[in-house]
């Protein structure tokens, strides 16, 4: 079998001293390698492994034969973001754990697997570089009017659904910009600014219309937007309130959830202090709890603004089970430790000190071993009697989990809501207990993925567009 071709990645010690992309992306003539490894399977079962259900086998095939261009309307059939998807997806657990390289019941795919991701972030790159994007759209359902509530990857692809038939979609979002987590969370040495922006524009050509610095629920109510002539509304709003600790010592200045730290760096710009008015001091010790994809890009950032302010670099994670344990991807993982990102596992924290001025200065943890599985079904970590241990810390950086913001769900309660406050839909349409209202992404089930968020968004966008489609027959009756 032909060599798998690995993808080139910038330099870590040159990389994690800004913000530029980390992964370099293949060139054609590696694509056409890696694509050339694919067996063209008689029955491929890498597509069951995609959320969206794109036709990989027939994308790669295109690619084989320089045919960019059919590659990407293959891709574009089924996912509307896959310079996106291609960057941030995490492939290892998804497409490429269900290729034929990987074996069966395997947690992590196989280094043999084909780099899917790779693969359908080249083409989307190469097509974007040309300009081509699919803009056509059927006028079947002009004259409806949806309204799409958060502009983060559920929002923009049902936004995107909608509006290829005609429907005149208005998205609200409550922040100044869109992209949701993709621009105030993930960095954008993961995922470049540029691309984003790419994405958000093709919506607009599509006649989306985005109306930043609105929240729904405090500037207009649902049922105000069913009174404007809105005739569906969606749902996207994201998990976007953070979890925290609930130890001692946790107002100190310096401590910050994972959200407000990426926020104020990615969203606000924070390195660009003094040009931009969101400083985050980082000093000489951080450390980041957590072990998800937030805490290490809460970690990559912050070693980053450390290097880039000529501070030694001592960014610490901390997390209470062990590497096999981490919900992050692995990539990230790798990534965060070649850069110099420190890991102490098995560790809980249990109470932060400061000083006079009421900083954060030192956090106090505890040793841990694993014990019998938790309801998550991972082990749960036991703390060893004796084991606490003192750190030095300038900022300490919360990463333990996201939950639903409930800001919209408590001034409309025929919405129901579970017991975590994520919004209950019925799941093959998406359609949330008031007619007319659907939801998807983060909002519903939990902090997933961009690529789950986008699959619940196309199941709403195809419920609306039938329920849109019956009453064109109804007024045409
Ligand atoms: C730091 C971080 C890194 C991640 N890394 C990855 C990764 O590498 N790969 C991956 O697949 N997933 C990753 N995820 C998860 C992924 O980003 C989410 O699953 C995805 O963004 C969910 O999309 P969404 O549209 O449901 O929500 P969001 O992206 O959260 O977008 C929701 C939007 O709705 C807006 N909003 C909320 N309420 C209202 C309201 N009432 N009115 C108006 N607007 C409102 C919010 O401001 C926000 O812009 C990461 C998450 C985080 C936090």
């Amino acid at each position: 079998m032909s060599k798998v071709i690995k993808v080139k990645e910038a330099d870590a010690e040159l990389r994690s001293r800004s913000f530029e992309e980390v992964v370099l992306g293949y060139t054609e003539e590696e694509a056409l390698a890696e694509a050339g490894r694919c067996l063209q399977c008689k029955n491929p079962i890498c597509s069951s492994g995609c959320p969206v259900g794109v036709d990989i086998k027939k994308f790669i095939y295109y690619i084989t034969q320089k045919d960019y261009a059919a590659a990407y309307q293959t891709i574009r059939e089924k996912n509307n973001f896959p310079a996106i998807c291609g960057r941030v997806c995490p492939a290892e657990y998804q497409c490429r754990n269900a290729c034929v390289f990987t074996k069966k019941g395997s947690p992590f795919a196989s280094e043999k697997a084909i780099n899917i991701h790779y693969l359908e972030r080249f083409v989307a790159d190469a097509c974007m570089k040309q300009g081509t994007a699919v803009t056509a759209s059927r006028p079947e359902l002009s004259g409806f009017k949806v309204a799409v509530v958060g502009a983060g990857p559920a929002g923009m692809c049902c936004a995107g659904e909608l509006a290829r038939w005609g429907v005149k979609v208005v998205i609200f979002e409550g922040l100044h910009d869109t992209g949701g987590v993709l621009r105030y969370g993930i960095p954008p040495f993961r995922l470049p600014r540029e691309v984003l922006d790419f994405e958000i524009n093709e919506l607009k050509k599509l006649d989306v219309e985005i109306i930043p610095n609105f929240i729904v629920g405090r500037t207009r109510s649902v049922k105000e937007l069913f009174a404007e002539g809105f005739h569906a509304v969606f749902l996207g709003l994201g998990a976007g309130i953070p979890s925290f600790l609930n130890i001692p010592g946790e107002n100190l200045g310096g401590v910050y959830s994972a959200n407000e730290f990426l926020t104020r760096v990615n969203l606000m710009k924070a390195y660009e202090f003094p040009k931009c008015h969101t400083p985050v001091e980082v000093g000489r010790h951080v450390v980041v709890i957590g072990g998800g994809n937030t805490a290490m890009d809460a970690a990559r950032v912050a070693l980053r603004l450390q290097k880039m302010s000529g501070l030694e670099p001592d960014t610490t994670i901390l997390y209470r089970r062990t590497e096999m344990e981490m919900p992050a991807r692995r990539l990230e993982i790798e990534h965060a430790r070649e850069e110099g990102v420190k890991f102490e596992l098995l560790v809980n924290p249990k109470a932060f000190f400061g000083d006079k001025k009421g900083r954060v200065t030192k956090v106090r943890c505890a040793r841990c071993e694993l014990g019998a599985p938790d309801v998550s079904g991972r082990r749960r970590p036991v703390e060893l009697a004796g084991s606490e241990f003192e750190m030095e810390c300038d900022v300490a950086v919360e990463a333990i989990g996201l939950k639903a913001n409930e800001i919209l769900t408590k001034v409309t309660p025929e919405i129901k809501v579970d017991k975590w406050g994520d919004v209950v839909v019925d799941s093959q349409t998406m359609e949330t207990s008031l007619k007319n209202v659907f939801a998807g992404g983060d909002i519903v089930g939990g902090e997933g993925t961009v690529i789950e968020a986008m699959g619940m968004a196309k199941r709403a966008a195809r419920a609306i567009i039938d329920r849109l489609l019956m009453e064109r027959k109804e007024e045409r009756k």
